[in-house]
């Protein structure tokens, strides 16, 4: 699977604070169809802080996201890119 078959990630649910509280990438299980990932990106959410930077459209998530209770990915999201 290359990146470009991974789709992309953008960020939404812009807070006061100009932050943004999730991230939403395209579901990594094979048969997924259009559905969609997310992963709180909020300070200190679940005890983890991920450095967000970039614009909403291409954002870069640090460290790697690891979705747990959702498709099982794990991997990195650079420029809004999945690999
Ligand atoms: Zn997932």
């Amino acid at each position: 699977m290359t990146a470009a078959d991974r789709g992309r990630a953008h960020l939404t649910g812009q807070k006061p604070d100009g932050s943004f509280k999730w991230c939403i990438y395209p579901c990594q299980q094979k048969d997924a169809d259009g559905k969609t990932c997310r992963v709180s990106v909020s300070a200190g959410y679940n005890g983890r802080v991920w450095s967000v930077t970039g614009p909403a459209d291409a954002p870069t998530i640090s460290p790697s996201i690891d979705c747990q209770g959702g498709c099982g990915w794990h991997g990195f999201i650079n420029a809004g890119v999945l690999s």
